[in-house]
């Protein structure tokens, strides 16, 4: 039989579903073992091993797994920390929290919106004018220096 009934396209994804969604196998053959590690598996990478976090240029820092924009250089600060920290994001729905309970303290997990890669955490230590430190992994952020 060869009557194919059409499949309704509406009303069947929840809005909430990652927009970009891969097997682990996809994502492993995607990205380096480093960033594998870190944004599929929640690793974090060695502080002060990342050349983001000293990086100084204007720019955007895209997602490295999926390129949404994530954090401007402009909301960007030396923390001191050895991971690329942050005020804030780009725009709040950029990013999603979710609690992570750890052996030790309760902390709140960043991931990307759109893929939901671990990017690290938001910590309420930051500067002025959010409070907020968004200490981030350096492997799971692509810089887009602007254009001069
Ligand atoms: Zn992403």
């Amino acid at each position: 039989m060869d009557s194919v009934m059409a499949t309704p396209k509406d009303d069947q994804v929840p809005n909430d579903k990652p927009a970009v969604e891969k097997t682990d196998a996809e994502w492993q053959a995607q990205l380096t073992s480093e960033q594998y590690h870190v944004m599929r598996k929640h690793g974090t990478e060695p502080p002060f091993s990342h050349p983001h976090n000293k990086e100084k240029a204007a720019g955007t820092y895209n997602c490295a797994g999926c390129g949404a924009p994530l954090f401007s250089s402009e909301a960007k600060f030396d923390s001191g920390t050895g991971w690329p920290s942050y005020f804030q994001p780009v725009d709040p729905d950029a990013v999603s929290e979710h609690v992570d309970r750890g052996l030790f303290m309760k902390r709140t997990e960043i991931r990307c919106a759109r893929c939901e890669a671990h990017l690290g955490h938001v910590f309420p230590d930051g500067p002025q004018p959010t409070g907020l430190r968004y200490c981030m992994n350096g492997v799971a952020l692509d810089l887009e220096k602007d254009e001069d």
